[in-house]
């Protein structure tokens, strides 16, 4: 895998820029040179990170005076419209450069709004990515429709935009790319497929706040952007959600299909209600929100750098490779992942590097599965309404294409993660992770040997 891209390829590909490039003159420390002559913790030798990492989430003292403002008022449903709610869709607006947001009560429920607006319905196809949180594939699902997957590039680990026009039919109506772990798709060459079929395109961007494609934030390139704010978020208030666009007819359908269906701004429905649900944001949460902002802005910022120090570390390395990244694009890592080569480690696995990292203090892991053969998807068009929906030899063919996704394969077998709390840490314990791979990388043999 990396004996073809030199250290300039690097330069030239590894978007992640300016960042990237001041440290790749950096050599190992002394002291990190010294770990890796020890043995791997896994056959004995010394762990290299004895302390801990930063938790997730983290409560700050500075955010219980609103908390308590919205406590004592009383007024903690979002049903009235104004408070908290709407100050933070104003502000995370503002934040993307987005004309407007509508908060949801999840990213689930926001992916479903959106996806209902732009008219995906029962026994329509929806062209997503396999490589996601299993939301994605369920919101649309819950719609009746089909999600059929574009192939992954091993390379960027999102949607390869030339895997979409040979699963286009006639019943396609949207095409929902899913920046994941903060990547951004590749949305220029996404976006011109979709025009030139008249598509919809709804970006699932609940790992991506803050990330950005060509100058512009994840969330505004497509019709509609959605977020998630669940607890493992980077801006995290237990359950919530966001959408964002710049068509204000288009968020005022949100507006109403999220609030039981009320008539809102332009859109009035039948007159009374239109179709809808009660995927609402209480006020809590959104003050939790509200409070994290600045700290989403700074941690972003300090994510991307220790991100762009390991990209330049692991290049040193055989066997294990950063990312590619498109042009002039900026991910905000929800996993820091790279490539695993296992030949170039003498045949060691995937998961026994991941057991010798832990072993050494380092959380780290191996990302989604195969997921479409899990079952979820046969027990969904094997059931009354999809066998009315779709023709027996439309699901027939659906099941036989997952076959095709080779790239997908391969990125679920040869991917690594570490989780974005890593990147929080002090630039010293960046060098414990490249420290570590270091060392397994020089007892591969005798790491792959042991029972
Ligand atoms: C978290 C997530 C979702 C769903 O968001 P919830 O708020 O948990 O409902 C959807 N897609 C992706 C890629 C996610 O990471």
């Amino acid at each position: 895998m990396k004996s073809d891209l030199t250290r300039r390829a690097f330069v030239r590909t590894a978007a992640a820029g300016s960042a990237a490039l001041a440290w790749l003159g950096l050599r190992r420390t002394p002291t990190v040179a010294a770990a890796a002559a020890d043995k791997p913790a896994l056959l004995g030798g010394t762990r290299i990170h004895t302390g801990g990492w930063p938790r997730w989430p983290e409560w700050r003292e500075s955010w219980e005076p609103e908390i308590l403002r919205v406590l004592r008022s009383g007024r903690w449903s979002s049903s009235g419209g104004g408070g908290q709610v709407a100050d933070f869709e104003a502000g995370w607006a503002k934040l993307l450069a987005a004309r407007g947001c509508v908060a949801t009560s999840s990213g689930t429920t926001a992916l479903i709004t959106a996806m209902h607006v732009l008219g995906v319905d029962a026994g329509d196809e929806v062209i997503t990515s396999p490589f996601t949180f299993i939301a994605t594939y369920n919101t649309i699902l819950m719609l009746k429709a089909l999600p059929v997957f574009a192939d992954t590039d091993p390379a960027t680990l999102t949607m390869d935009p030339a895997s979409i026009e040979s699963r286009i039919t006639e019943r396609t109506r949207a095409i929902v790319p899913v920046h994941i772990y903060g990547l951004p798709c590749d949305m220029d060459a996404i976006n011109a497929i979709a025009k030139k079929h008249n598509l919809a395109v709804v970006e699932d961007a609940c790992q991506a706040w803050l990330a950005e494609y060509k100058g512009r934030k994840c969330g505004t390139l497509g019709d509609l952007g959605c977020f998630s704010f669940q607890n493992s978020k980077h801006i995290p208030s237990g359950e919530g959600g966001a959408i964002t666009g710049d068509r204000a007819e288009l968020l005022d359908r949100c507006q109403a299909f999220h609030n039981c269906g009320r008539a809102s701004g332009s859109f009035q429905g039948s007159g009374c209600f239109s179709r809808g649900s009660n995927f609402r944001m209480q006020h809590f949460q959104a003050s939790l929100l509200l409070s994290q902002f600045d700290k989403l802005v700074q941690e972003t910022e300090r994510r991307r750098e220790n991100a762009a120090y390991l990209s330049a570390g692991l290049q040193e390395i055989p066997g294990v490779q950063p990312l590619r990244l498109p042009e002039n694009s900026r991910p905000v890592w929800h996993l820091y992942a790279f490539r695993y080569d296992p030949e170039q480690f003498h045949g060691l696995s995937r998961d026994k590097f991941c057991r010798a990292m832990n072993a050494e203090g380092i959380p780290c892991g191996g990302g989604y599965r195969e997921q479409y053969h899990d079952g979820l998807l046969d027990e969904a068009i094997a059931s009354r309404g999809f066998q009315r929906l779709f023709p027996a030899e439309r699901l027939k063919a659906y099941r036989d294409s997952f076959r095709e996704l080779r790239g997908n394969r391969q990125v679920c077998e040869t991917t690594l993660g570490m989780f974005q709390t890593l990147l929080l840490a002090q630039r010293s314990e960046m060098d414990h992770i490249l420290a570590a791979v270091r060392k397994i990388q020089a007892h591969s043999a005798a790491l792959a040997k042991q029972a």
